[in-house]
């Protein structure tokens, strides 16, 4: 892991036991201002969950953080969000929408279990080798290889593998959307060479769609922090994708660029307040800065 990565994960442990308490707080501040007139009450914001793999005991806690979350939110369709990125329909309330990245079996499951009956559409963000992998044990040395570096196969939870071509079609079946994660989960950084930034980001997308027959219009670069990401692959995913999503947390304006969409990474060992905090905002202002390089960068 990068000394930065260190620096970052060091500071969100402080952060986290903190984050819930000041969750309440948060919460009042947000209502007094919505009624209060001129306390700058603002538009509706529009927040994207980032899950990865979710764990086939905890089914049960994950749907109940959809549930608990819709008292607050408005789930929306990866349609709605692209109509309300684009400007062609109003965000009238506070409204998340739910991605998942990586492509874990997992996926299905939480899609047939849990989204289908609360009706919900999720975006899920794909690798496509990892899709390719037939195997169980080659998909766990995938992982292991590309996904969670420095881990061993024999050390990864047993539900660790991958969807399948028919998984992927099966979700489109249901009204899902699948987003491209890159060919094989790199980072996408400066010093890497144009061709390989090219296959990762244009060709792993293009085979998603010949394999599913559906246009791939959503893009979500591996590892989703700063860092992680370049000018030179933000040209390149420009041209390629309508939407691009990254892993800073914050509120999708309507009207903020496409290319640069925020989302906060959470999962089933988050609390209620925990996550709760996350989007009421409570650590945007340590992302702002990073969007609006890439917000530059995506000019
Ligand atoms: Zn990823």
């Amino acid at each position: 892991m990068w000394r930065a990565e260190k620096r970052e994960e060091a500071l969100m442990d402080f952060l986290r036991p903190l984050l819930p308490v000041a969750y309440p707080m948060l919460r009042l501040s947000r209502l007094v201002r919505r009624v209060v007139p001129g306390a700058g009450a603002g538009a509706a914001e529009l927040r994207v969950l980032l899950y990865h793999d979710i764990h086939p005991r905890q089914l049960d806690v994950f749907r109940d953080q959809l549930t608990d979350l819709s008292r607050r939110w408005k789930f929306i369709t990866p349609v709605q969000f692209e109509r309300v990125m684009r400007g062609e329909e109003p965000l009238r309330q506070d409204s998340l929408l739910l991605t998942f990245d990586d492509g874990f079996a997992s996926n299905s499951q939480v899609a047939e279990q849990v989204l289908k009956p609360l009706g919900m559409q999720a975006i899920f963000f794909v690798v496509t080798e990892f899709v390719d992998q037939r195997d169980r044990l080659d998909a766990r040395r995938f992982i292991c290889d590309r996904l969670k570096a420095g881990t061993e196969p024999d050390a990864l939870p047993e539900h660790w593998f991958n969807m399948g071509w028919t998984d992927l079609a099966h979700l489109i079946e249901q009204g899902h959307v699948v987003g491209a994660h890159t060919a094989t989960h790199e980072r996408l950084l400066s010093d890497v060479p144009e061709d390989v930034l090219r296959h990762e980001i244009i060709n792993g997308a293009d085979r998603l769609e010949d394999r599913l027959d559906v246009a791939v219009r959503h893009f979500a670069y591996p590892f989703g922090d700063f860092r992680s990401f370049s000018q030179q692959a933000m040209v390149i995913a420009k041209t390629r994708f309508d939407f691009v999503h990254s892993g800073l947390r914050g509120n999708n304006l309507p009207g903020s660029s496409s290319l640069v969409i925020r989302r906060d990474a959470v999962n089933t060992g988050d609390s209620h307040a925990l996550i709760g905090a996350f989007l009421e905002g409570a650590s945007d202002l340590r992302y702002h800065r990073a969007g609006q390089m890439l917000e530059c960068w995506a000019k």
